[in-house]
């Protein structure tokens, strides 16, 4: 049973009417589904209350159509029409007795008005604020507005009511929120009444608790979100002034939930931010306020959620991605399964599904947004099919997962790596600089393996086609990985780029495994995710001279999904990295290689000794192959079936390699579905014609 250390953890917190069973508090978080995805979102919430979860919020809702940020896809409140949805969500987060909380938002500054094309409002004039430089500005609430907009936000607490919920959130955090933007003098310009003394911009805070506790204060618990610190300077709502606001609003909500200011430093990836990143913004914040105070630091480990809750400095521990990435959190604590915990690796995939309006993944739990899509419960999985065994070759991210998800439901596993470690690419990896929690992924897999009596391992084990043919196993799953390209074929170019004056070129894999360059070194990046910059990190670290070049406007461009595109940008030109932004590389010469503008086909030379491309990798898939022309003597080798999976089949990020290995295992021995769809999808039902019959 559980560690008596953390049983701080598992008492209960009254916040306002009412009662969380225990400390574990999901803050609202971002999935990507939202209202396009309504049943999924409120399965994926079920599944937390299943895991043990005391508070499950929802993402941020839209009250009003006065304010709303499309194309990001959240959930929306604006009329009764909506109630229904969230009645879905709420009655999914109580199944097993967590309280239900919706977090209602108003953008104002940041919301553009793409689809609804109202007029923007802020709380002073000004252009919209979001990823995209949306060429919108916002006009000033008017006082008579304010007063709309009090009662916008009483009757969305009295839909949210009507819908199930316990407890509201008011966002006022991570940049967004109108109760930032009118605390804040980077967005509060006001000469009223709401602008100027801090007194005056926390008016529309006090006045909208006011309100909403008059109508439903005695049965919803009512906690603000706000920014522990904007960080930019003396305008900004800094850490001091958020202390003089808890204090000179002791009683104002019934929960502080205190969050960094802006997203990107909430939600830093683990490259970058520890785990309790923020616990010198909280400590303090507890003793200024007679109400419980919950805070982040994508926490993971119980013991350091303990330290929080005895030394006073948090009341509850608020999760976004560790209960994302391990939905049973809370659960195993209460068992004394600690070591079951599938921890985050903080690389923030997640959050590039809402940042795509995609839906979102998460490299450790595969089965985040399709529990109610494919059925895949986080903990559940069904028992084996017709078949007994299966090789598993290659035990990166995919074959670990397709190991141990089929170990789980009662296959005989075999695992091959030719390596002499678990982990793939991962085991590599990890060793780059920030990257060291990404291990993660091969130490949950790696120890759940280990406790499975069907599962053997084989390291040093590098197998062909001929020797699986001898080895007598049912079913074959060729996880083999990919290897990175040194002939620069990307996206730049699609034939090799030449080659002359015996230049040295390394790849990512020649960095990885110890060789490095002498002297000055380009890095030419087109594959504008992470590896660029991580490789760049690296070798400056150790001393060279580095320039990156890439086609790209910015570096590490897909990193913007991942909220970390500035901080890489701020740590390599930080560390003297020449930054190259808009050019291509066409020629590798002796000590230069030639460069194009990307718009002008302006070509310039850039000397160095030696060249690493970044740029695309290639499939592993020899044994594969191999094995499919020799399709005539599976059956007397008694091999049913053989398939290709992750990297080995299309090479993507970890996440989709752990995904590739999870469905394989889920779908081994099941019945083809043909041309169906292989997971539901929610359909908007249609509404009567219009006037003109439309
Ligand atoms: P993925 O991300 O798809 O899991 P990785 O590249 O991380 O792919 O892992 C692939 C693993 O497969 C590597 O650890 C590699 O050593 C191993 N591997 C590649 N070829 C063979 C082979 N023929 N036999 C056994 N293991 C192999
Ligand atoms: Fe954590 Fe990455 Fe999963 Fe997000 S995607 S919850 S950051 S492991």
């Amino acid at each position: 049973m559980r560690d008596p250390r953390h049983d701080i953890l598992f008492e209960p917190l009254a916040i306002g009417p009412v009662t969380a069973k225990n400390r574990f508090y999901q803050v609202p978080h971002c999935n990507g589904g939202g209202y396009r995805d309504p049943s999924a979102v409120a399965a994926m919430r079920g599944a937390k209350s299943e895991g043990g979860w005391g508070v499950i919020f929802t993402e941020q809702t839209e009250i009003h159509h006065t304010s709303e940020i499309t194309p990001f896809i959240e959930l929306r409140l604006w009329e009764d029409q909506d109630i229904p949805m969230l009645a879905r969500m709420a009655g999914k987060m109580k199944e097993h007795g967590a309280l239900a909380g919706i977090q209602l938002a108003y953008s104002g500054i940041n919301g553009p008005n793409l689809y609804t094309r109202e007029v923007p409002r802020a709380v002073s004039p000004g252009p919209i604020r979001t990823f995209t430089n949306d060429p919108v500005q916002a006009r000033a609430l008017t006082r008579d507005e304010i007063r709309d907009l009090r009662r916008w936000f009483v009757n969305a607490a009295r839909r949210a009511q009507v819908a199930g919920f316990d407890l509201l959130c008011l966002y006022g955090a991570h940049g967004f929120g109108i109760f930032q933007h009118f605390l804040s003098r980077a967005t509060n310009m006001r000469d009223d009444e709401y602008g100027g003394s801090l007194e005056n911009r926390s008016r529309f805070a006090r006045e909208v608790i006011a309100d909403i506790r008059d109508a439903v204060g005695d049965r919803m618990g009512i906690t603000l979100r706000v920014s522990l610190d904007e960080s930019i300077g003396d305008l900004g709502f800094s850490n001091a002034e958020l202390r003089d606001f808890v204090e000179m609003n002791r009683d104002l909500p019934d929960l502080w939930d205190l969050a960094h200011g802006t997203w990107e430093d909430c939600s830093g990836p683990s490259r970058f931010k520890e785990e309790a990143a923020q616990e010198a913004l909280v400590r303090g914040i507890r003793e200024l306020s007679d109400r419980p105070v919950v805070g982040v630091g994508r926490f993971t480990s119980p013991d350091v959620m303990a330290r929080m809750i005895r030394s006073g400095t948090l009341d509850a521990i608020g999760c976004a991605r560790p209960s994302i990435a391990d939905p049973f959190l809370p659960r195993k604590i209460e068992e004394g399964r600690v070591e079951d915990i599938r921890e985050c690796i903080g690389c923030n995939i997640c959050i590039t599904g809402d940042m795509t309006m995609s839906i979102s993944r998460c490299t450790q739990n595969p089965t985040f947004m399709e529990e109610w899509r494919k059925g895949w419960h986080p903990e559940i999985i069904g028992a084996r099919g017709e078949s007994d065994n299966v090789l598993v070759v290659g035990a990166g991210p995919a074959g670990l997962e397709a190991a141990r998800a089929l170990a789980e439901r009662g296959y005989d596993v075999a695992l091959a790596e030719a390596g002499k470690a678990l982990g793939g690419r991962v085991a590599r990896e990890r060793r780059l600089p920030g990257l060291n929690a990404w291990g993660r992924v091969a130490d949950y897999r790696e120890y759940q393996i280990s406790q499975k009596p069907n599962v053997e391992r084989y390291l040093d084990s590098r197998l062909d086609a001929a020797s699986i043919l001898e080895f007598g196993f049912q079913n074959i799953c060729i996880a083999t990985g990919a290897t990175w390209r040194a002939d620069g074929v990307s996206r730049q170019h699609v034939v090799p780029i030449p080659v002359t004056g015996g230049m040295p070129v390394f790849t990512p894999d020649d960095i990885m495994d110890g060789r490095r360059p002498s002297g000055r070194v380009v890095i030419y990046d087109d594959d504008h995710y992470y590896m660029g910059g991580v490789v760049a990190e690296l070798l400056r670290s150790e001393g060279h001279e580095v320039t990156i070049i890439t086609p790209s406007a910015y570096l590490s461009d897909w990193t913007v999904n991942t909220l970390e595109q500035h901080t890489i940008h701020r740590r390599l030109a930080g560390m003297g990295v020449g930054i190259v932004l808009n050019r291509g590389v066409t020629a590798i010469g002796a000590g230069h290689v030639l460069s194009n503008c990307t718009y002008t086909d302006q070509i310039a030379q850039y000397d160095c000794d030696a060249v690493v491309i970044v740029g695309s990798r290639l499939e592993n898939r020899q044994v594969y192959d191999d094995l499919k022309a020799r399709e005539a003597d599976w059956a007397d080798a008694g091999i049913r079936s053989v398939r290709l999976i992750g990297d080995a089949e299309a090479p993507g990020p970890i996440a989709w390699a752990t995904y590739a290995g999870h469905r394989y295992a889920r779908e081994l021995d099941t019945a083809g579905i043909g041309d169906a769809l292989p997971f539901r999808r929610e359909v908007t039902g249609l509404a009567d014609a219009g006037p003109f019959g439309f």
